[in-house]
């Protein structure tokens, strides 16, 4: 098994497609503060929606930088069962990097929310005016990101064949 690095943007999107949480890092003074959130994804763009105070919040308007880490298809392997130094978990996951927008308009808080609730449904929604009002909504246009692949077949023939899989499902 070995370590495979994707560029394919492709491949990036089918990952973080089949994520239902990420982890959001930020800076608070000389402390790391890191939240699981539910996201939307479309065109680049990270979509995040929260209360509209808190610790978090406080934090962003400080500071906008973020960091948003995906992680899915998590499988614990081994090649011996007996031999700690032979586990690990394969799993596939995405590191982006952005500065956070905060979304005033109401028509485009809509839009925001409709592409998060495109993460988790296939239904479609509508959104009253008072919860519109009431939700902080960010944007994160994606400004540099990586991706990994941990555990990846070492053949070159499943190794593409996997890679085919992984684009398949972001169709
Ligand atoms: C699976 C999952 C998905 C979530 N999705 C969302 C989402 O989409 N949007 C959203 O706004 N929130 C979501 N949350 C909650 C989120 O993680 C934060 O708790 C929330 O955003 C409030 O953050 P804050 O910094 O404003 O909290 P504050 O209430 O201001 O935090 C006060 C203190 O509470 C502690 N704290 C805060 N959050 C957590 C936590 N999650 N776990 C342990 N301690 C904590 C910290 O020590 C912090 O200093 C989700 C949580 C989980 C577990």
């Amino acid at each position: 098994m070995k370590t495979l690095k994707h560029v394919e943007m492709e491949v990036i999107e089918a990952i973080i497609r089949k994520c239902d949480i990420c982890y959001v890092g930020v800076v608070d003074g000389d402390l790391p503060y890191v939240l699981p959130m539910n996201f939307g994804y479309r065109d680049n763009t990270i979509y995040l929606h929260s209360a509209p105070v808190g610790r978090i919040i406080d934090i962003l308007n400080k500071n906008n930088n973020i960091c948003v880490t995906f992680s899915t298809d998590h499988e614990l392997a081994y090649v011996s069962e007996e031999i700690a130094c032979s586990y690990r978990m394969k799993s596939k996951s995405v590191i982006a990097n952005g500065k956070v927008l905060f979304v005033e308009d109401m028509d485009e808080k809509r839009k925001c929310l409709n592409v998060l609730m495109e993460q988790y449904s296939d239904l479609k929604f509508e959104y009253r005016d008072p919860a519109v009002k009431n939700v902080k909504i960010w944007k994160v246009p994606i400004d540099q990101v990586s991706c990994k692949e941990f555990g990846a077949p070492h053949d070159k023939y499943r190794q593409d064949r996997a890679l085919e899989e992984l684009k398949k499902n972001n169709k």
